[in-house]
């Protein structure tokens, strides 16, 4: 690892004593932790010193100044970092973060993201629907770093919309565009909540009604070429995914399509889910996970960490237990959205 690396220790890592020579660091729980014995002099300011805004040389030459051995000093740090304890910051990056001391306390309690805090902090995410999942999703994304976050909704908070991280029982009556903008600023104060304007396209958009799935005004969002997520509450089903990335996985259309193969009737269902609006639903821990569940798989889009579980597939969540069940949707051949062969063939799962 290079000396120019800026380590960080996210700053509730335990730093444990069992006697005077000893230091543990981290391992409780299934973490992997590491047993520095003998410490070295000071080892323990050294480490809460680790904010990711110096780098190891400047850590290392600091801590030699204190007293410490600086050799010693590096082999811990290299320690920490095969155990995965250590997060390595990109410089740069510290810039995407927003300024100030309660910024920086906020940002000091989220590790950053494998591919820094640019990405989030320059994305513009749209959560159609300030619903009880819709509105605490969008103050989950804004306090997880995400820059620019909107609640579309044109109707007014009802006394069923109150959720946990969302609407209150003081919003009743009010716009929930407005309840939701408020409930994103207490997440995070410095989230931009303007929409999209003048012909900006947003990176992400979050569809929170229950069945807008089935919504052909849903479809705008494929032929602008916008990626889009389903994160709902159906009836007392928590249903995240799909995440269609147009022209690259299979489409709402598609799974609309592979429900009408399995029930003819499908067609003139959808059309009556769609009329109306549904009453706020969804016990508070289902909304919650749906949401928590919905902005993993926001987050790992707009990191480019790791691909979303919900590509070509939904994950539902199902009371009482709530474990996620995946369900696949493949490419369907009569919707000719998806560019690869190879995505429609397969088992539309269960
Ligand atoms: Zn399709």
């Amino acid at each position: 690892m290079s000396d120019t690396a800026h380590p960080l220790l996210p700053a509730g890592t335990p730093l444990l004593r069992s006697d005077a020579v000893d230091l543990q660091v981290g391992g409780v729980d299934t973490a992997e932790g590491l047993l520095v014995s003998p410490q070295p002099e000071g080892l323990a300011a050294v480490l809460r010193g680790l904010d990711g805004r110096r780098a190891q040389r400047a850590v290392v030459a600091d801590a030699a100044r204190q007293g410490a051995d600086a050799g010693a000093v590096a082999a811990v740090l290299e320690g920490l970092r095969a155990a995965g304890l250590l997060v390595d910051v990109d410089a740069v990056d510290l810039l995407a973060t927003d300024a100030g001391p309660a910024a920086t306390a906020r940002h000091a309690v989220e590790t950053p993201p494998s591919g820094g805090w640019g990405a989030r902090r320059a994305a513009v995410v749209v959560v159609d629907g300030a619903t009880r999942v819709g509105t605490p999703l969008a103050a989950v994304l804004a306090a997880s770093g995400v820059g620019r976050v909107s609640v579309r909704d044109a109707g007014l908070t009802a006394a069923g919309d109150v959720v946990v991280g969302g609407a209150t029982a003081a919003d009743e009556g009010r716009p929930r565009s407005l309840a939701a903008a408020d409930a994103v600023r207490r997440a995070n104060p410095l989230a931009d909540l303007r929409p999209p304007t003048g012909g900006t396209t947003p990176d992400l958009v979050v569809l929170a009604r229950p069945w807008a799935a089935s919504d052909p005004t849903a479809a705008g969002w494929f032929r602008a070429g916008v990626p889009h997520l389903v994160a709902t509450v159906r009836g007392s089903t928590g249903v995240v995914g799909p995440l269609v990335l147009p022209g690259v996985t299979s489409c709402l259309r598609c799974a609309d399509l592979h429900r009408r193969d399995a029930d003819p009737r499908w067609p003139q269902l959808a059309a009556q889910l769609t009329a109306a609006e549904p009453p706020p639903s969804g016990a508070t821990v289902t909304c919650l996970l749906t949401a928590a569940t919905a902005a993993v798989q926001v987050l790992a889009y707009l990191d480019g960490s790791a691909a979303p579980a919900a590509l070509d597939a939904t994950l539902e969540l199902v009371p009482p237990d709530l474990a996620p069940r995946v369900r696949r949707w493949t490419a369907h051949p009569e919707c000719g959205c998806a560019q690869r062969e190879d995505r429609t063939t397969g088992d539309n799962g269960p």
